[in-house]
């Protein structure tokens, strides 16, 4: 069996439902299971939604469900005949009413608990999937939906529930495995899930292609699909440099560090079951499914250049303890990195001097306590609006030298840190975020066009 997943933009209308269910048609043979991420932008509304509501404004909130309900009646009655239709319809309804309900309920509160909101932004996965399945069937494939309650179980963080890989295995066997004997295709919403109780939770913004990856493995697929609506991965992001070109195929490993390190097309953490199981992944565009996309998988041939990509992630703040006392003491950077851990918030990138230790964190929410904890043991500044630039490949493990090459490249660009990362595949350093766009394009340049640049055969 083959697991298909659908993001957003593969699902944002009629059209693109349909080029879908032909890409799906297409593949019937190979019995897949259908992911569906909500359609494009709608996971940011049901966040606005919910804010707005929980901001005590249900008039806006319910403005924007509104929108909402007649977005999804219009591309239901568009791939739909009128019988067909009718009966969706009221499906529809229903599932808008308890929406309705529940952010009047979240306004009458005045506040959105994390858990509520995991249940508000849960409708734009529930309705895709039952759109899509709607749709297929109104194309002649068998098809139906799973409810992605019973089989996605995770813990009780929401907003970013861990998924419980054993019991999605057993649930998604039992259920999915069925389906698939019989012939019928099984739809289901990536990103949401519930815990053992029952309990509405979704595993993290982008996690539809982790959802994917998760059931791929319960079944043991031949193959996790990945449909979105670029081709492939690039080595770099080709709005910055148009040059960028398509990888072909690219290791679990390089591409986790890509995903980590900001390029878009993948969430992270979708090579984890894939790794498990040895499962190639492979990104492709519904736009252009003939083309083949990027192959993921667990050793990827030499690339001929020494850098496979270049990321860049922004946003990052770098934050640096200074401490005299530190000097041959030791225990301390375990002091600085519990603070962290206490706030859950993770740290990427770290560079130490013999008084002083930089980090990198990507989130400021919960800065300031740290930052007031830190100083009770040592001096603490931090920088906003920087970012991460990583380039990631193989043949970094075999060459030596990329380092001066990088900051020959950069020219005058002030590198602020800089780290090999102990996994030798890639090199991280940190800019000034407005510098990005040059530093990739010069960047690019050096390690994909220049006849400087070392090349592997
Ligand atoms: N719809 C969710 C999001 O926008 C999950 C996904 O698309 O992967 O984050
Ligand atoms: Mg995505």
């Amino acid at each position: 069996m083959i697991v298909m997943k659908f993001g957003g933009t593969s699902v944002m209308d009629p059209a693109a439902i349909q080029r879908a269910c032909s890409i799906v048609q297409g593949r019937l043979e190979r019995k897949p299971v259908v992911v569906v991420s909500a359609m494009a932008k709608v996971t940011d509304q049901l966040l606005a939604m919910g804010r707005a509501a929980g901001g005590g404004d249900s008039k806006q909130a319910l403005e924007l469900s509104r929108a909402l309900r007649e977005r999804h009646q219009s591309t239901a009655r568009q791939l739909l005949n009128p019988a067909a239709y009718g009966e969706f319809q009221c499906t529809l309804e229903q599932e808008f009413d308890t929406l309705d309900e529940l952010l009047r309920g979240v306004a009458a509160v005045g506040e959105l608990s994390p858990r509520t909101s995991d249940n508000v932004v849960s409708y734009g996965e529930r309705l895709s999937s039952k759109i899509c399945a709607a749709a297929f069937t109104a194309m002649g494939v068998n098809s139906a939906v799973v409810d992605a309650r019973q089989v996605m179980i995770t813990d009780g963080q929401h907003t970013r529930a861990v998924p419980q890989v054993e019991e999605i295995d057993a649930r998604t066997q039992a259920i999915m495995g069925p389906m698939l004997a019989s012939g019928c295709v099984p739809i289901v919403g990536g990103f949401i899930g519930a815990t053992r109780d029952g309990v509405q939770t979704t595993i993290g913004r982008g996690g539809s292609d982790y959802s994917a990856a998760l059931f791929g493995a319960a079944l043991n697929a031949e193959v996790i699909e990945i449909w979105t609506d670029v081709d492939g991965m690039k080595t770099t992001d080709p709005n910055l440099c148009p040059e960028a070109h398509r990888i072909k195929v690219i290791s679990f490993a390089e591409a986790a560090e890509l995903a980590y390190f900001g390029a878009k097309v993948l969430h992270p953490a979708t090579v984890l079951p894939a790794i498990r199981k040895n499962i190639p992944v492979r990104v492709l565009n519904s736009r252009n499914p003939g083309n083949e996309g990027t192959l993921i998988v667990a050793r990827a041939p030499h690339s001929r250049s020494i850098v496979k990509a270049i990321a860049a992630k922004k946003g990052i703040t770098i934050v640096d303890v200074s401490a005299t006392h530190m000097l041959m003491a030791h225990g301390f950077l375990r002091q600085l990195f519990e603070v962290f851990d206490r706030y859950r918030v993770s740290v990427d990138v770290v560079a130490t001097s013999e008084v002083s230790v930089s980090m990198t964190v990507d989130s400021t929410q919960a800065l300031p306590q740290i930052a007031a904890e830190l100083q009770k043991i040592a001096d603490v500044h931090y920088t906003e609006r920087n970012a991460i630039v990583c380039l990631v490949g193989e043949n970094l493990r075999e060459t030596s030298g990329v380092a001066a090459q990088v900051f020959s490249a950069l020219g005058n660009i002030n590198v602020r840190m800089i780290s090999q990362g102990a996994s030798e595949i890639n090199i991280t350093f940190v800019i000034d975020e407005a510098e990005v766009p040059e530093a990739i394009r010069r960047l690019h340049k050096h390690f994909f066009t220049s006849p400087d640049a070392a090349v592997f055969d």
